[in-house]
């Protein structure tokens, strides 16, 4: 018999879980979201109640000012929603708090990744591969030519920018959630423990992550500093800051991004980056399909991002598949 997994239906707006009355990630305010992670394309305020990690409720306080309807849910423990659907909140990888939501109900399990990747990310613990009958996954970087390098190599360059220009400083854009941490926690790792400075924007969330146990060491203020102090050190700031005025207060910066669109050089040029460095915090193309092939679900199915070729690559390897079209989705955190 076909199966067709009715009681989850996927609208323009978010993917509603029917039976109860449920949405995951939605685009406008509901009785009852169930949140992903933090992001503001899947994380929006005004909802009744939301379900989502301590991390990701933590996110949404700091950036709504509330914490209203606030349910938090553990990684790995499964609550009941009613309607005899049970879900149970995994790892994605992503950044601090992500989740991919397990969905249970007669026996059937859908899961929906949310944003994820597969890669080893100080900040956050790794995706967990779980069995499930029908992935919904996430498609952003869902081309061939989508292949992010080791971040340790992009990490090298930075640092040998920084060692090549001592009179100097390097100024890379990030974004606030997740970006702007896991390259700081990259740098750490890779045992640059000098202080780094931050665009004013930036401090709260690193605080967050702090306060969730995540080290990012030496963090300074661009704006408790002398132009002088910042010579020789890297400064992380918004993308929307990197040619903006208050770039003017450092010393000589060489402008560089952290972005998985840094692979297309077009996209560089546009935001006059001179150091681009391809870290991104969704999967690439191959970690796309090797988490298709790892969770093996009877179905796929493929959202937010470029569709298509995913699509195709299923229908190549005998995989059931369709794509979802959902609105909604920008990439605040590519
Ligand atoms: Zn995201
Ligand atoms: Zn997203």
């Amino acid at each position: 018999m076909a199966r067709d997994f009715s009681w989850i239906k996927p609208e323009p707006w978010g993917i509603h879980v029917v039976p109860a009355d449920s949405w995951i990630d939605p685009a406008r305010p509901v009785d009852r979201a169930l949140v992903t992670h933090g992001h503001a394309d899947h994380a929006r305020g005004g909802h009744g109640a939301t379900l989502a990690t301590p991390e990701t409720l933590a996110i949404m306080k700091l950036r709504y000012q509330t914490d209203a309807g606030a349910q938090p849910t553990a990684y790995g423990e499964t609550i009941s929603l009613g309607g005899g659907v049970d879900a149970t909140w995994l790892p994605a990888g992503h950044v601090l708090g992500s989740a991919q939501i397990l969905l249970e109900h007669a026996g059937e399990r859908i899961i929906v990744t949310g944003d994820y990747k597969r890669r080893a990310d100080p900040t956050c613990p790794p995706f967990a591969v779980t069995p499930c009958d029908v992935l919904v996954t996430e498609a952003t970087f869902g081309l061939p030519v989508f292949r992010h390098p080791p971040v340790e190599h992009e990490v090298a360059k930075l640092l040998k920018a920084l060692a090549e220009n001592p009179d100097r400083c390097v100024l890379v854009g990030a974004y606030a959630l997740g970006k702007a941490q896991r390259l700081i926690a990259e740098v750490r790792r890779a045992g640059h423990s000098a202080p780094i400075y931050l665009h004013g924007a930036m401090e709260r969330m690193c605080r967050l992550y702090q306060e969730f146990g995540v080290d990012l060491g030496d963090l300074r203020l661009v704006s408790d500093a002398k132009k002088e102090d910042i010579v020789g050190h890297i400064v992380v700031s918004p993308p929307s800051a990197l040619n903006d005025r208050w770039s003017r207060r450092l010393p000589d910066p060489i402008t560089a991004m952290a972005s998985g669109w840094m692979r297309v050089r077009q996209r560089a040029r546009q935001r006059m980056v001179e150091l681009p460095l391809v870290i991104s915090d969704h999967a690439d193309w191959d970690e796309l399909t090797q988490t298709v092939v790892d969770v093996n679900p009877y179905e796929t199915w493929i959202t937010h991002g470029r569709e298509e070729a995913m699509l195709r690559w299923c229908q190549l390897h005998q995989r059931r598949a369709k794509a979802l079209a959902l609105v909604g989705y920008e990439d605040e955190d590519d």
